[in-house]
């Protein structure tokens, strides 16, 4: 809750040592670079390579997520000449490889879609 409360408010110092907490309108240009590219690989695979695995929301965010675990954290500020930043593609399309593997044998919800 702190630091929700950290995030959505900043601390002002008015005169007279008056202290408020104003709405932080920040706009933040950190990015991790291994989910986006984990992101990208995972689309190319679910539409080619794992095109008859589950593709429903939950399926795809516990491989996002599985994934990124998998790799190291790679945090950037987003500015205009851009690199190719995060770990080498093979890492992220092994690493996608195995949260695929590892979601498809044990997914979040039952196996088989519910027929009604
Ligand atoms: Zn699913």
């Amino acid at each position: 809750m702190v630091f929700f409360l950290l995030h959505k408010y900043v601390r002002q110092e008015r005169s007279q040592g008056e202290v408020i907490f104003v709405e932080n309108t920040m706009e933040w240009s950190v990015r991790n670079a291994n989910l986006e590219k984990v992101l990208a690989v995972l689309e190319v695979y679910l539409s080619e390579r794992y095109a008859n695995i589950c593709n429903c929301p939950r399926c795809r965010n516990d491989i996002a997520a599985l994934a990124l675990n998998y790799l190291p954290p790679h945090y950037y500020v987003e500015s205009e000449n851009h690199k190719d930043l995060g770990s080498p593609w093979v890492m992220v399309e092994t690493a996608v490889s195995e949260a695929i593997d590892r979601v498809v044998e044990y997914p979040n919800h039952p196996s088989e879609p519910q027929v009604a």
